[in-house]
């Protein structure tokens, strides 16, 4: 283990909240988040699964150099299920869910059609006949996260107080899953509304253990890396200052963050938080940080909300460092983005954007950012 890690290992988990971990009745694990010290979980899942059987496979473009999971078995999930029907509210009698107890703050389990999970049998291969691509049993985790037991809220209806303690939850997990086994990178992300392909409305996110660097954060780190032999500078350091600057595509500000339209903004509506010190993930946050994150975010996406004046479908991804490698040159950022390019009509990734990852912007960032201040 080198010095980077083991630093990691002695970051800041999640915050103060009572944990307290499960077993669902496949075998999978459920952990509950509680502010209440007192608070006790012993509610048994009464369901009859079958013992988890998860069976991705990862294959690697020899052509790209990239892994694609290939998760057949999630053909069969939960699609759009009824309000009643909610499979991440609490359960009630005679209609167990995924959580067994009866209430919950924050609640944290294994997803049941994972892309990446533990325990899958096999060995590093290839494909059959085409010695080039390798394939591997695609050993990872996937959590969900459920952000509150209010089935009709939303992540901006949370409080400060409930927000700060999903910055915690994110806390504790990415560093739980940077210890387990074969973990390279944990990807925190929410995504939300139908036209971004939600099948559960319950208030939730989900976060990715992944067996390997992403291609966007390998690339990332490259970037990065040839930015601070040049300048002497880390590049977002560079941004974040000149953006603050500028002010012109700056949305809102706090004391630790800022958060703003990127110059160079892909979808019609994108706003990055980026806190100002240089920490490589949400793990390294400090308690007055992740208060301040609470806030500021809770601004963001209630701007957001405003802006069509009906809630906004969005993707918040978080960019952190990955567990082994370019921790040095990671810079926590969190990115909002949406398909909405106006009140009636979606962004399609369509040609340029699918074919060939070029980017046409309908709306300018400033347009975006002017409107979201004023919001
Ligand atoms: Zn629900």
């Amino acid at each position: 283990m080198n010095a980077e890690r083991g630093h990691h290992r002695e970051s800041r988990r999640g915050g103060t909240a009572k944990r307290t971990a499960r077993k669902l009745a496949d075998g999978r694990e459920i952990i509950y988040f509680d502010a209440d010290p007192a608070k006790v979980r012993e509610a048994e899942d009464t369901r009859e699964l079958p013992p988890q059987a998860p069976a991705s496979e990862m294959r690697r473009d020899p052509l790209t150099g990239e892994w694609v999971a290939i998760a057949a078995h999630r053909q069969s999930r939960t699609y759009k299920p009824p309000a009643e029907l909610c499979p991440l509210c609490p359960s009630t009698p005679g209609r167990p869910t995924e959580i067994p107890e009866a209430d919950y703050d924050v609640v944290v389990f294994e997803n049941q059609f994972p892309s990446f999970a533990q325990g899958i049998p096999g060995e590093d291969s290839a494909v059959e006949g085409v010695p080039m691509v390798p394939s591997a049993p695609a050993r990872g985790r996937c959590e969900v996260v459920c952000f509150t037991s209010d089935h009709n809220s939303s992540f901006s209806a949370l409080s400060p107080a409930q927000a700060r303690s999903v910055v915690d939850v994110w806390a504790d997990r990415t560093a739980a899953l940077a210890e387990t086994p074969g973990v390279e990178q944990v990807f925190c992300f929410e995504n939300r509304g139908e036209e971004i392909g939600v099948t559960l409305h319950h208030p939730h996110g989900q976060i990715y253990g992944y067996p390997f660097v992403t291609p966007k954060t390998g690339k990332m780190l490259r970037v990065a890396e040839e930015y601070l032999a040049q300048h002497g500078r880390h590049v977002q350091g560079d941004v974040l200052a000149a953006e603050r600057a500028a002010g012109r595509r700056v949305v809102v500000d706090s004391e630790h963050w800022t958060a703003y339209v990127p110059a160079a903004a892909r979808w019609p509506v994108e706003v990055h938080l980026v806190p100002h010190r240089k920490v490589p993930d949400i793990a390294a946050l400090t308690d007055t940080e992740r208060d301040d994150f609470a806030q500021t975010y809770l601004d963001v996406l209630r701007r957001l909300d405003g802006l069509y004046e009906r809630p906004l479908p969005y993707i918040a991804a978080w960019h952190q460092a990955p567990v082994r490698v370019g921790r040095d040159l990671s810079w926590l950022r969190l990115e909002v983005f949406s398909v909405r390019r106006s009140a009636d009509k979606l962004k399609y990734l369509a040609g340029s954007e699918s074919g060939m990852g070029v980017w046409i912007n309908d709306v300018t960032p400033e347009q975006i950012a002017d409107r979201l201040r004023s919001t």
